[in-house]
């Protein structure tokens, strides 16, 4: 029989593996993917259909693709791992085995990161963190706000998934507020004393969107914030205040799953070789994207994605026996401060002993001129389109 590759997760990562392994192991390996969705819908982007610029079906992407290029595609969540007897087990019922397992299940939240806030409050303080229903009911909560209300976000600690994203978010509810409700104000509430391209987005926030935005860093209270569902209150240095919209972002560990397999450390996170992303703590069992704990890559789709075909290889070459090259990953994250404002930030990355090591990196600089700001949103979606389609097929 063909050895056996399970995928959990069906996301930048293990979407990416999934068909990388049915494609360049041309059917010696039989793989299967197991993604609790039958459609996935972006996080990259979901910030754009926040400010307007993109619809919400542009971030849905389906598995057909996938099943066409080889792989078995199952809607369903695992709920176990045996790593001794090397299966994966279904809410439905079904048991997999597997000779290699990858996981790329993302994130989940730690319970108790936001005092005040649990995940059965998401309905009336939404995270919008895992994109899909979440992310339509912050839209519309920030177009309900009364003229002159209050949008809050309790920005999350490090390290999280897409560090730039909740400031995009901010430029982007800034956007949708300045054409509906210019009277607006938008706190941040932040547990970090810095964060990414942050002369950027200030540069940004002064030129487009100048008084309506408050950062309140840890020196101010920001990082001891207590929210209050009910009463739609923050908390702030024992201080309410009374607020119209509430994104709290949490503190973020691996998806449970990988927890489960055995394959997380005290940290939360699943740490890995950066030579192959195979897990520190499971030979068998290889961890992608967000979840694993790898070194200086950042957690976005773009590392996941440049992590899945590290990983697909050594596989590969472990199952098959095919040549294995040296790993080498990248990564680049654009953000929107406006429209046609685009920035990024970049680096390439090599394995050392240690960890996934940056060793050239990029930033857009403050005051460079609109065309090359509309040149980088221009670019950002070509990433789009091409990437999706490397995910998905
Ligand atoms: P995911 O893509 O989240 O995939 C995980 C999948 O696993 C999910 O589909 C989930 O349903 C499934 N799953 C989990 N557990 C199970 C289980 N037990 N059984 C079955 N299925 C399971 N990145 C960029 O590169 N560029 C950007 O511009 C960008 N913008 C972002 C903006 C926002 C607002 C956010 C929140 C994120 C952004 N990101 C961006 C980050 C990016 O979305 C993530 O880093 C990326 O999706 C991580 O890929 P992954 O494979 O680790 O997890």
């Amino acid at each position: 029989a063909k050895p056996k590759v399970v995928v959990i997760g069906g996301g930048a990562g293990g979407a990416t593996a999934a068909r990388y392994l049915a494609r360049d192991g041309a059917g010696a390996l039989d793989v299967t993917l197991v993604e609790a969705n039958p459609v996935y819908t972006t996080c990259f982007f979901s910030n754009l259909y926040i400010g307007g610029f993109r619809d919400f079906e542009s971030l849905q992407h389906g598995y057909d693709k996938v099943t066409a290029g080889g792989v078995t595609v199952i809607t369903d969540t695992a709920t176990a791992v045996d790593p001794a007897a090397r299966t994966v087990t279904l809410a439905g019922g079904q048991v997999l085995d597997y000779d290699r397992l990858i996981l790329s299940p993302g994130i989940d939240f730690r319970e108790g990161s936001v005092p005040g806030w649990s995940l059965a409050d998401a309905e009336v303080m939404p995270h919008a963190w895992k994109a899909g229903p979440q992310t339509r009911l912050l839209k519309s909560m920030v177009e309900a706000m009364p003229e002159g209300g209050t949008f809050a976000m309790v920005a999350p600690p490090n390290p999280y998934r897409c560090p730039p994203g909740p400031y995009e978010r901010i430029s982007m509810v800034a956007h949708l507020l300045k054409q509906t409700n210019p009277t607006a104000k938008i706190l941040i509430l932040d547990p970090k004393d810095k964060y990414s391209k942050q002369a950027l987005f200030e540069e940004g926030w002064g030129k487009h969107y100048d008084g309506m935005i408050d950062w309140i860093g840890p020196e101010f209270g920001g990082g001891a914030v207590e929210v209050r569902p009910d009463t739609m209150e923050v908390v702030i240095e024992g201080e309410a205040q009374k607020v119209d919209c509430c994104n709290v972002i949490p503190g973020q560990m691996a998806g449970q799953i990988a927890a489960i397999a055995g394959v997380t450390d005290e940290t939360g996170w699943a740490p890995v070789d950066p030579g192959s992303m195979k897990a520190k703590l499971d030979e068998n069992i290889f961890v992608l994207g967000d979840s694993s704990a790898q070194g200086d890559m950042p957690k976005s789709a773009f590392s996941a994605n440049s992590q899945a075909k590290v990983a697909a290889m050594a596989i590969r070459g472990e199952l098959t026996g095919s040549k294995v090259f040296p790993a080498k990953y990248s990564n680049t994250c654009w953000s929107l401060i406006a429209p046609e404002d685009g920035v990024k930030v970049g680096a390439s990355y090599e394995p050392t002993a240690e960890k996934i090591a940056s060793v050239a990196s990029f930033i857009s600089d403050t005051g460079e001129d609109a065309a090359l700001r509309k040149a980088t949103y221009e670019e950002s979606l070509g990433w789009y389109s091409g990437i999706t389609a490397d995910i998905f097929g």
